[in-house]
């Protein structure tokens, strides 16, 4: 096969990953030569932004434990605010995405770095994007001052992830892979991680549902998590991401539950346009169709599968299929206002997608 042309830019940055890396927060602190420790996490995860100040000792000069989800700015400028006063030189950021998305809204605007240590599989901790949300709104861009200096990855941290949240957060992950292999932006190299971030997270998935404390299934998934980070970080999104920051902002949707549902539709919408990238997805899950494969895997993991189940109303889906068509991500697919109207309508329903698959291709190794 020819090699298409393609443009690969990796971000640098530190990634400690492993059984117990927590324990080398110290040596990480030093690597990074600052001294000066603001730690931010959720009010619920302040235990381990104490043992976070334990292990660094006098070089944290405070905790922060307010972060929310989406980082309303009011939060973001209280917490800019304590940075300023305690005279921080770094954030460590100990939690899911919402944490982290805290201390990127503190390095926006002080250039201060984060080291970070995820906690979920949402990925935020390897990517230059950050969110605020302000008057109702959430404001993304990409800086490079917001990505994490250094990530520190400890599965042994990520037991306590409830089977539910583990799941949908799961698959969060998985959605940024998928996006990622019919990226317009796809290079051999992501796509590479991306294959290989479904797979490791399909087969970790269901052994971390059904057993929790399984460190093997934990070490698999907070690898993939890895990859699927990584690779949002280097490829743009597409419909699929469109339709949850649509649905998430008009209806205050949950997020990673949003992207379980809506990921198998926006996989069967995009799969005639995209057969080597579905052919990957289905090859990553061990499945016969890609959208298919995901749908059953959330099914598997008893995780949602309809819009309706997250509360969703069917008289909400036409201004729905209105507002995702405007400004549209790039997509392989063009987007058809009928199509992404039926769409919606299979996701609010639950619907298995039907059969996609369209041959048996076998994916080459390093394809977009
Ligand atoms: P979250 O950070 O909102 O966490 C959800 C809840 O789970 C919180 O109460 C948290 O304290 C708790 N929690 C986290 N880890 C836990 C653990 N190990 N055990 C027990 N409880 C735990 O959820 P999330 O899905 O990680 O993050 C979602 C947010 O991240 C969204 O706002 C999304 O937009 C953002 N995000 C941003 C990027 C990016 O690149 N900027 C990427 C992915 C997600």
């Amino acid at each position: 096969m020819p090699h298409r042309s393609f443009v690969y830019s990796p971000l640098p940055g530190r990634v400690v990953f492993g059984v117990g890396s927590f324990g080398k927060l110290a040596d990480e602190f030093d690597e990074l030569k600052v001294s000066r420790a603001l730690v931010v996490c959720t009010p619920e995860q302040s235990p381990l932004a104490d043992m976070v100040a334990i292990r660094l000792g006098a070089q944290c000069v405070g905790i922060f434990p307010k972060a929310v989800m989406h980082v309303p700015i009011e939060i973001a400028r209280q917490a800019r605010s304590y940075a300023r006063q305690t005279g921080a030189d770094c954030v460590v950021a100990i939690g899911g995405g919402s944490t982290i998305g805290l201390g990127k809204a503190i390095a926006l605007e002080s250039s201060i770095p984060i080291l970070a240590i995820p906690t979920t599989y949402a990925g935020s901790e390897m990517t230059p994007i950050y969110g605020i949300t302000e008057s109702g709104e959430k404001k993304t861009g990409r800086d490079r001052r917001v990505l994490p200096r250094t990530v520190i990855y400890d599965p042994l941290l990520t037991r306590s992830l409830p089977a539910a949240m583990s799941a949908t957060s799961g698959i969060n992950a998985i959605a940024h892979c998928v996006e990622a292999l019919y990226s317009d932006n796809a290079n051999p190299i992501t796509s590479m991680m991306a294959e290989d971030g479904i797979r490791s997270l399909a087969q970790g998935l269901p052994r971390v549902v059904e057993n929790g404390d399984s460190l093997d299934a934990r070490v698999d998934c907070l690898y993939g998590a890895w990859l699927s980070g990584s690779v949002l970080a280097a490829t743009s999104v597409a419909m699929h991401h469109k339709l949850c920051h649509t649905l998430g902002g008009m209806l205050d949707l949950p997020h990673a539950e949003t992207h379980t549902v809506v990921l198998p539709h926006a996989t069967a919408y995009n799969a005639p346009a995209a057969p080597l990238a579905m052919a990957r997805i289905a090859r990553a899950l061990d499945a016969d169709d890609a959208a298919q494969g995901l749908y059953d895997l959330a099914k598997r993991l008893g995780a949602p599968t309809s819009l309706e189940e997250l509360g969703v109303r069917s008289a909400d889906l036409d201004r729905v299929a209105d507002e995702a068509l405007i400004s549209p991500y790039p997509n392989p697919r063009s987007l058809q206002r009928d199509a992404i109207r039926q769409l919606l309508e299979d996701a609010w329903q639950g619907r298995r997608p039907a059969s996609t698959a369209t041959s048996t291709v076998n994916a080459p190794p390093g394809a977009g």
